[in-house]
């Protein structure tokens, strides 16, 4: 036994809900080796990069050994999955090795994925792989840079072990960061148990730690579900402002926090393309780019439920109360997109935003213009220069009347410059990258992180981060659960 760590890890979430919790340690690795650590998170930690990278920093990234104290634990929830609910989910492969109080004083999860089968695990091997691992940290980190809340990416750390999927593949554990994992089929859980006095504490527990301000309100429940309505509805918004598919909105996927989890199958749109869907086992596009507010609203409905026995005695009377403020997630949605649409656009009133921003989307759906860069060129444009933007349609007439109408708004490029992002992980760079880690050089990587860990300073020689993918990419598809 070495010398034990200089940081806690507490146990709360085991303490206060053990019905949701059961004590787990990672499988062995054979031969650890860490592929990428994200030191700037781990300061805000106060964990110390260079005890991560020895050999019992090692140990606590693949689960098999925690700090004193400490209590790992799967977590068990349900989960309406492509709509079809499962009564039992729960960390198949994943493991809360406790929680840690940052910089800041804030309480955050730390988590790891891919550290061997849990009695969840059903017919999972429990494992994961070093691919779709990276892939999760570079979205994850992207999206914390572009200001979209989300988990963050601590570490991934190649296990040594063979993995079986379509071919062998090297296993690896991602150690995740979030403000927590509890989501909307954690309540799901705990309501089917019918144990009302489980689902109170599950529902402290969540305020506590995500929306203190609900326990001062007249019926602190529903001012709960309305906190995470309106967190989620602001988390939507900025998805669809960024032009990204998360890809599986099941509602075990959905968080309490506000904050996106689970980068399985997720995609960025190149070409804008409303009814985009990147999911190979999304067969009816329920998690089509478009249909993702909708979907917010349908899970929000599921949470709701779960809450109804905390709303009021009466059912009658909290499923009213639930409704009516379900209700209001349209309209907040509504107001975050539109207030964000109009900052893209550079434009200081709000009246014209909404009929410019449809007839744009048409436009740059109809001309399959590239999304991303589109709207980094405009801040050029609003400048006197159209002429980049101009290049992006198939003919350089097509956008000319909407650039009018737009410039006679009198945008601002101020407004627009830490907003419309000139880096995004384009999925084709991500491929890219990951290929070449899987096959253990990890410079492509490197540079793509560099890249999207700074979306809004455009940089010369990142010229080919800030286009989409060449026509020889093909059609996307994205894989879950790899
Ligand atoms: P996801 O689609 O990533 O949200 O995963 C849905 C459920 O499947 C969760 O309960 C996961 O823990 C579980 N799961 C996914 N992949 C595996 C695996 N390889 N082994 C065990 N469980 C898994
Ligand atoms: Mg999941
Ligand atoms: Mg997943």
């Amino acid at each position: 036994i070495t010398s034990a760590p200089a940081f806690r890890l507490g146990n709360r979430f085991a303490r206060e809900l053990p019905e949701l919790a059961l004590a787990w340690t990672g499988e062995v690795a054979p031969e650890p080796r860490l592929l990428v650590l994200n030191e700037p998170l781990a300061a805000e930690l106060g964990l110390d990069p260079q005890w991560l990278r020895s050999a019992e920093g090692l140990e606590l990234l693949v689960g098999t050994k925690a700090p004193e104290g400490a209590t790992p634990v799967a977590q068990v929830y349900a989960g309406h999955q492509f709509g079809g609910y499962s009564p039992r989910l729960g960390d198949g492969r994943a493991l809360l090795l406790g929680e840690l109080t940052d910089a800041e004083g804030k309480v955050r999860d730390l988590h790891l994925k891919g550290s061997g089968r849990t009695p969840f695990a059903r017919a999972g091997d429990g494992l994961a792989v070093v691919g779709p691992m990276l892939r999760e940290y570079i979205v994850s980190e992207a999206m914390q840079a572009l200001g979209i809340p989300t988990t963050r990416s601590l570490a991934v750390v190649a296990t040594g072990r063979r993995v079986q999927r379509e071919t062998v593949l090297p296993g690896a554990v991602l150690a995740r960061v979030a403000a927590s994992h509890l989501r909307v089929g954690s309540f799901q859980y705990a309501r089917a148990t019918e144990d009302v006095e489980l689902l109170r504490r599950l529902a402290d527990h969540a305020i506590s730690r995500h929306h203190p301000e609900a326990k001062q309100a007249d019926r602190p429940y529903l001012a709960l579900f309305e906190a995470v309505a309106a967190a989620q509805a602001a988390l939507v918004a900025r998805w669809m402002l960024v032009g990204f598919v998360h890809g599986v909105m099941n509602t075990d996927n959905m968080t309490i926090s506000g904050e996106t989890i689970d980068y399985g199958p997720c995609a960025f749109l190149d070409a804008y393309d409303p009814a985009a869907v990147y999911s190979s086992i999304d067969h009816g596009g329920r998690y089509a780019y478009l249909n993702q507010p909708a979907i917010a609203e349908w899970n929000l409905a599921r949470l709701a439920e779960a809450l109804l026995p905390l709303i009021d005695d009466d059912q009658d009377k909290a499923v009213e109360l639930a409704v009516e403020t379900l209700r209001g997630f349209a309209g907040r949605y509504e107001s975050a997109w539109l207030s964000g649409m109009q900052a893209k656009l550079g434009l200081a009133g709000g009246s014209e935003v909404r009929e410019l921003s449809g007839d744009l989307l048409e436009l740059l759906g109809a001309k399959q213009v590239d999304y991303t860069a589109f709207f980094r060129s405009l801040i050029g444009a609003a400048r006197g220069d159209a002429e980049p933007t101009r290049r992006l349609f198939p003919e350089l007439v097509d956008g000319d009347d909407w650039l009018a109408r737009w410039k006679a708004r009198e945008p601002r490029a101020e407004l627009m410059e830490g907003v419309n992002p000139a880096y995004i992980p384009r999925n084709h760079l991500v491929e890219e990258a990951l290929a070449a880690a899987t096959g253990g050089d990890l410079d492509p990587l490197t540079r793509l992180l560099e890249a999207v860990t700074s979306p809004y300073e455009e940089r010369a020689g990142l010229e080919r981060y800030a286009v989409g993918a060449p026509p020889e990419f093909g059609s996307y598809q994205t894989f879950c659960g790899t």
